[in-house]
């Protein structure tokens, strides 16, 4: 279950060839400095988030943070993980979160925090708006979509902190590289992304 993966050494993009990196990471620079997936989109994962988030079976969310959690601890140093300073969960929309009744995100991220002993950092980001599909935004547009989605609560002092999102799914990053600016604008000193599956969308 914890093979490792054929990806990308920067984005998580699965690829067939054993090259370190995606063809869009040698072209393009990302905000954050690595992702790490447990795996692709491929199952049991999608079901198992798909029983966490719409059937509330939060056992499901526990596995999926341990399985998480072993996979950085494989992946990483004890001392490229004792570096981190906060993990963050992607935060969802407060009418999202009421709808859903909790944040699937913050419960892997809970996880992981515990198996890893990384503070989990509640209550800093605040997410304005959902984030819109890229695809299809003009420039100008997009920057826009990207600017305004996540804003940091008062009392939030980020400057020098090493990051680690969390997330359940990563598609296009839009959403990620929102909250990595987000996450710049306070000047962190370097920002890692956890997530459980890297979906294999070629922009
Ligand atoms: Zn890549």
């Amino acid at each position: 279950m914890l093979q490792p993966r054929t990806c990308c050494q920067y984005c998580g993009l699965s690829l067939l060839t054993t090259q370190p990196f995606c063809g869009d990471c040698l072209t393009h620079e990302h905000l954050f400095t690595q992702l790490h997936a447990l795996s692709s989109y491929q199952a049991p994962y999608p079901k198992l988030i798909k029983q966490l988030k719409y059937s509330h079976q939060l056992i499901a969310g526990e596995l999926l943070g341990q399985l998480l959690a072993l996979s950085i601890a494989s992946h990483f140093s004890k001392q490229q993980i004792a570096r981190i300073n906060y993990l963050i969960a992607v935060p969802l929309h407060p009418k999202k979160l009421r709808q859903r009744g909790f944040n699937q995100a913050q419960l892997i991220a809970k996880v992981v925090s515990t198996h890893l002993n990384i503070t989990l950092l509640t209550g800093a980001i605040e997410r304005k708006k959902e984030t819109q599909a890229q695809e299809g935004l003009s420039i100008a547009k997009r920057r826009k979509n990207l600017r305004a989605a996540f804003a940091v609560t008062k009392n939030t002092h980020l400057q020098g902190k090493h990051i680690a999102i969390v997330d359940d799914v990563v598609t296009t990053g839009a959403t990620i590289n929102s909250l990595c600016q987000c996450l710049q604008a306070q000047k962190v000193a370097s920002i890692s992304v956890f997530c459980i599956c890297r979906t294999d969308v070629r922009k």
